[in-house]
């Protein structure tokens, strides 16, 4: 088994089973490449979150757009309004949903 050990400057590992130090580097080396190491994960998780908000915001913002979704055709449309006139221009046959009746187009 090898146990890591940082001696000043100088990395080691320690083997419990010879009892010898095995030279790994220099400590500056491994800090430095921690350091990038630690960097690049941050950076990765920006972008992430950056494409996770934006995703979302997306979603969203559709959802809220299109709020009403015509009975008939399942068409989305933003407002009762729109909606109304969509119902009355493409289906004059059925009926209308009780929560247009009284809407004004
Ligand atoms: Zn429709």
């Amino acid at each position: 088994m090898l146990l890591p050990v940082q001696s000043g400057f100088l990395l080691v590992n320690f083997d419990l089973k010879t009892n010898i130090f095995i030279y790994t580097g220099l400590a500056s080396d491994m800090a430095r490449g921690h350091q990038k190491f630690q960097s690049q994960q941050k950076n990765a998780k920006k972008q992430a979150d950056i494409k996770k908000s934006k995703g979302h915001d997306q979603k969203a913002a559709a959802k809220a757009a299109l709020v009403y979704t015509c009975t008939v055709c399942r068409t989305q449309m933003p407002d009762p309004k729109t909606f109304k006139q969509h119902f009355e221009s493409k289906h004059p046959k059925s009926s209308m949903p009780p929560e247009l009746v009284s809407v004004e187009a």
